[in-house]
């Protein structure tokens, strides 16, 4: 299991992350202040490092840069402002290995995080399977007993955080904040909204409404595609 150090002084995204990362099945450790992140990150007890910038006691590009001075490998991801060029660039010259932008949704930090992980880890999952449901996230598509579903880029990111987390209940607020992001307005139904389109494209059974707390996807033992009789049908990749 891997252990990440989230350095942000700003609450909301901070448990934003941490909820995120344990939820996915990683470690998080929050820290809000420069002097910590640099400790803790010395201490080996990390995977990797999330880092914003903007931090009281040290900013970023200090603990980067003494960071890397005392340890040199400890894989770096930094938080900027949105679109804030320099920021980014000094970044990834102190030594960072890749960089978010604010606002950013908390699927495109998993990946990178995935990414950076990944070469110490067993080989990366690249499709999820659940029922006869599968989804292939190279290529982000979906199949339904071997027929391809046609999904939306965030009906696809909805769907694949049902397959992560199948069997548990997901607020509307985790969903909203992993799929949409933490900036997108809380009172939004566009949850219910996704959900419904799944529902109708996948199936509506998969997705249960749990009342008052949110939606579970019904967790089923993985169905193998088996070849079925029609002779000489191409079953394509
Ligand atoms: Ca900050």
């Amino acid at each position: 299991m891997s252990r990440i150090l989230i350095a942000e002084d700003e609450t909301r995204i901070a448990s934003f992350v941490e909820r995120g990362l344990n939820a996915n099945g990683f470690t998080a450790t929050v820290v809000t202040d420069g002097v910590s992140a640099l400790d803790l990150a010395l201490s080996g007890n990390f995977d990797l490092l999330v880092l914003d910038i903007g931090l009281p006691g040290a900013d970023g590009f200090t603990v980067l840069r003494r960071l890397r001075k005392a340890r040199g490998s400890l894989p770096v991801i930094i938080l900027t402002a949105r679109d804030s060029v320099i920021d980014t660039v000094a970044g990834l010259e102190s030594g960072a290995d890749d960089y978010m932008s604010k606002p950013f949704r908390f699927e495109e930090l998993l990946a990178r995080i995935r990414l950076r992980l990944r070469d110490e880890r067993s080989p990366e999952v690249t499709v999820l399977r659940n029922g006869d449901l599968s989804l292939d996230l190279r290529t982000r598509r979906a199949a339904v007993d071997g027929r391809t579903v046609d999904l939306t880029a965030r009906e696809f990111v909805l769907a694949e955080t049902f397959l992560r987390n199948p069997g548990q209940v997901l607020s509307r607020e985790q969903l909203l904040s992993h799929v949409w992001g933490y900036d997108f307005d809380p009172g939004s139904n566009v949850v219910d909204v996704y959900v419904r389109y799944l529902r109708r494209k996948l199936g509506t059974a998969r997705i249960e409404t749990v009342r008052g707390m949110g939606y579970r996807f019904v967790d089923q033992p993985v169905r193998p595609l088996i070849a079925d009789d029609t002779a000489g049908r191409s079953r394509g990749g």
